[in-house]
């Protein structure tokens, strides 16, 4: 079996008895490639309404970004409301706004009906302003939202220091739709309630190849051949070539984490005192929460790598230091990182290439509640929904130009947002804030 990468969360996930590859030829209606939230998701509402599935995962289930995440349960997109208006126009950016805001009820919903043991946290999350541009978005956001939810309030400098545990921030958001769990166990847990309900999960089993025949879908594994009615592919920032247009419609970047020894109840007390996850605005993020044991997790931008040296950890040393001061010189314990699928327009698509084929992809690091959620829609289209009846809707299918220079360019720009950011914040620190 393919092993999972050394993180907090696979250290502390319980275990789920590993996925057999597929070794025989199988019929089934639908077919998923992609065992994550997403895919996973579709299963467990296929199986709901009564439709059998078979999932395929190269790796495991959970193995992808769905089991390394930060676990933060974040309503909304990328985008507020007024741009996915401008964008789909008021009816379906209106009901694509809605669908995003409600997301982390619909993860906390499957979480409560299959009994899903995953640390869960309901209380909200926080994004804390870096500097004065941070808490003009954040009043922007606000105001946009104000129409769907009463469940967002603005937190001044005091109330922001009190339930961040630092006063590194000039304010903040708190929208009590969010919060957080433990990624990996929600993984298995999804894992877990799938099976239950019936669905066959295959693991070690990449998906080579897709060919239509006589209305019939066929999926090559390197032992078995899969034919089905309908396919769908939930493959994210691990899309390979199985469709080429697919994987150039996106660009993997890195994001990764650290995680301390579980603190001692007298510092655990002075840092997120109330248990809320953290994601704050700069455009190099920082994202931060502590977990069921106290253990403080920190996130960030990354390199252009899966796997890190404890030497790369030190930008994330000196977030954390910056923020908690009273932790000191902090040895990690955990650290890990995966890849965050991008689109060009910083939103998630929906794609429905040829007929019976459909694609959920490009969470754009807002995937633990939104991937889950789109597992609806990606069900009802499998199931033979209407796509213009999806509150995502189901966009052309279109490779990014230039794709392969991407990558580069996103690494470069990363280094300019950092400048801007750490401009920003230094010039709120010392009091004379950019314009
Ligand atoms: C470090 C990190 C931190 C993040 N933090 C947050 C956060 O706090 N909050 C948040 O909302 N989002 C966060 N995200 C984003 C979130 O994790 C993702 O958006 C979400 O998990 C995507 O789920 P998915 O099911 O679409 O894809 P994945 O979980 O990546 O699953 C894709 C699966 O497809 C499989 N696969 C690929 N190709 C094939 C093939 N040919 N055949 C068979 N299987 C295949 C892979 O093995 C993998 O298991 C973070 C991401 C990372 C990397």
């Amino acid at each position: 079996m393919t092993p999972f990468p050394n993180s907090l969360w696979s250290a502390t996930a319980a275990p789920l008895a590993s996925s057999p590859p597929l070794t025989e030829d199988l019929r089934t209606p639908v077919c998923i490639v992609g065992a994550g939230f997403a895919g996973l998701s579709t299963a467990l509402h296929l199986a709901e309404a009564g439709t059998d599935c078979i999932v395929l995962d190269a790796r495991q289930p959970g193995w992808g970004a769905s089991g390394r995440n930060g676990g933060q349960v974040i309503p909304g997109l990328k985008h507020d409301p007024a741009a996915l208006m401008a964008r789909f126009g008021e009816k379906a950016g209106t009901r694509l706004a809605r669908f995003s805001g409600d997301a982390p009820a619909l993860l906390f919903d499957l979480v409560a009906r299959h009994a899903i043991d995953c640390d869960l946290y309901t209380g909200g999350w926080i994004q804390p302003a870096h500097a004065p541009e941070g808490l003009e978005t954040l009043r922007r956001r606000r105001a946009q939202w104000r129409s769907f939810t009463d469940e967002i309030v603005e937190l001044d400098h005091a109330e922001t220091a009190r339930l961040v545990g630092s006063d590194h921030y000039v304010g903040a958001m708190l929208d009590r739709r969010g919060g957080s769990v433990q990624p990996l166990s929600l993984s298995r847990g999804l894992a877990r309630a799938a099976v239950k309900l019936g669905i066959r999960l295959f693991g070690d089993t990449p998906a080579l190849s897709l060919s239509r025949r006589d209305g019939t879908w066929e999926v090559e594994t390197p032992a078995a051949r899969v034919r089905a009615d309908s396919v769908v592919v939930a493959t994210n920032g691990y899309t390979d070539d199985l469709i080429p247009a697919l994987r150039r419609s996106l660009v993997p970047v890195y994001s990764f984490q650290v995680a301390t020894r579980p603190l001692s109840p007298n510092l655990a007390a002075t840092i997120l005192p109330d248990g809320h996850p953290a994601s704050d605005t700069r455009r190099l993020l920082w994202y931060f929460r502590k977990d069921g044991q106290d253990r403080l997790i920190m996130g960030g931008r990354g390199f252009a790598k899966d796997s890190l040296d404890a030497d790369d950890t030190r930008a994330l040393q000196r977030a954390v230091q910056a923020l908690y001061p009273q932790l000191g010189e902090v040895d990690f314990a955990y650290h890990w990182g995966g890849r965050v699928a991008m689109t060009a327009d910083h939103l998630p698509h929906v794609h429905a290439p040829e007929p019976g084929l459909y694609a959920g992809v490009g969470f754009n690091g807002r995937g633990v509640a939104m991937a889950t959620a789109t597992g609806s829609i990606l069900a009802h289209l499998a199931a033979g929904g209407e796509p213009e009846a999806q509150p995502l809707p189901v966009t052309a299918l279109t490779p990014i130009a230039f794709h392969a220079f991407h990558a580069p360019a996103v690494q470069a720009l990363a280094g300019y947002y950092r400048w801007r950011d750490d401009r920003e914040c230094k010039r709120s620190r010392s009091g004379s804030s950019a314009r």
